[in-house]
């Protein structure tokens, strides 16, 4: 872990860190205290080879399958939540869900992450151990390895107490080609479950609204469930996790680089009835609102039965559904089949509806 790098000698440290309760200017100044924090607090948590190496950047083996064959996916994220705690997760857990997700929709098997983390000066050490833990645990989860990172610290009010940039890379096996292009006339859309969890719970949980809905954040790992899917539905098109901006937004980008239409059935699209009554409340559409734990899956029909029955025997798709088709014509357009049997256009999301979600 640079910043600047630190060599590891030792047994590894254990936590907490002492003499110091809060993170201070001089713990960015890339000296002892610089020096004191990576190896006490990162590089004991995301303990692995290449971060104890203590080089500049991290040197990596490539997975044995790899040999020479396939491709890379290389991603990079940026994690600003407020709250940084909420129902269902954390900063951390989000930071490298989100990038371990992002890999995986390229049908990528997550290999490798790097932390670069901006700290506001007066942070608890204490809620920087806690997100450090969750992101440890969450790439244990995953199977990947935080092999390389940055520290910063800026004075205080010019952060609000910790912000994330996570980059990943992983390796797409020889003859796997899935992108948002990919999408055909007569594939079938499939949702791998409720929509809406995470924005819903990360917004309750900012207690403004003085709501208690119980709403758990879905933020999760995606790589295991589409391996499944992929094993059982090869063909797959399009995978793409339907982050800020919800489906409605993600299932636009789509519609527009294939250059289909897509149609949606309402009836369909599973949303939890606690997310549904807090949208109804608050004036939000769960097709709009954030997802940190589900993929679309657009695939043959032919393979669609299969993908579908392999993402429901998953502990994260067990509430999957097939929402809808891909349809020539109207390309770039997606329409929705309501639940009064009219038909509403599904719009790209206009400007931001809640910030600080991701
Ligand atoms: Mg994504």
């Amino acid at each position: 872990m640079t910043s600047e790098n630190v060599t590891m000698q030792g047994p590894v440290c254990p936590l907490p860190i002492s003499h110091y309760d809060h993170i201070m200017l001089g713990h960015g100044s890339g000296g002892k205290m610089t020096h004191d924090l990576v190896k006490r607090l990162f590089a004991s948590a995301f303990n692995n080879e290449a971060l104890a190496a203590g080089d500049d950047s991290a040197s990596l083996p490539l997975p044995a399958a790899a040999q020479l064959e396939g491709r890379l996916s290389f991603t990079t994220d940026s994690h600003i939540v407020s709250p940084l705690f909420f129902p269902g997760g954390d900063i951390g857990r989000l930071a490298v869900c989100g990038t371990v997700n992002d890999l995986c929709m390229l049908g990528a098997e997550p290999l490798y992450l790097t932390a670069g983390f901006i700290l506001e000066e007066g942070l608890s050490i204490e809620i920087l151990q806690r997100v450090v833990r969750a992101m440890q645990a969450a790439a244990i989860e995953a199977g990947v390895q935080i092999v390389a990172g940055d520290t910063k610290v800026v004075e205080k009010g010019k952060a609000d107490g910790l912000f994330i940039n996570t980059a990943g890379l992983g390796w797409i096996p020889a003859g796997r080609h899935i992108s948002g292009s990919l999408a055909r006339p007569g594939d079938v859309v499939l949702i791998s479950g409720s929509l809406g969890d995470h924005g819903m719970a990360v917004l309750t949980a900012r207690g403004e609204l003085g709501l208690e809905t119980g709403i758990q954040s879905d933020v999760a790992p995606l790589n295991s469930l589409i391996a499944a899917v992929l094993k059982a539905a090869p063909n797959t098109h399009v995978l793409r996790d339907p982050t800020r901006g919800g489906l409605g937004t993600t299932l636009n980008e789509i519609a527009a680089q294939s250059k289909i239409s897509i149609w949606l059935d309402e009836t369909a699209i599973p949303v939890s009835p606690a997310v549904r009554s807090a949208c109804e409340m608050l004036g939000f559409d769960p097709l709009y609102v954030a997802n940190e734990g589900k993929v679309i899956v657009i695939l043959p029909a032919a393979e669609a039965q299969a993908g579908l029955a392999a993402m429901k025997q998953h502990p994260l798709g067990q509430s999957a559904a097939k929402i809808g088709e891909i349809k020539e014509g109207s390309a770039g357009r997606v329409q929705l089949r309501t639940a009064f049997g009219s038909t509403r256009i599904l719009d790209m999301l206009a400007g931001e509806m809640l910030p600080r979600i991701c």
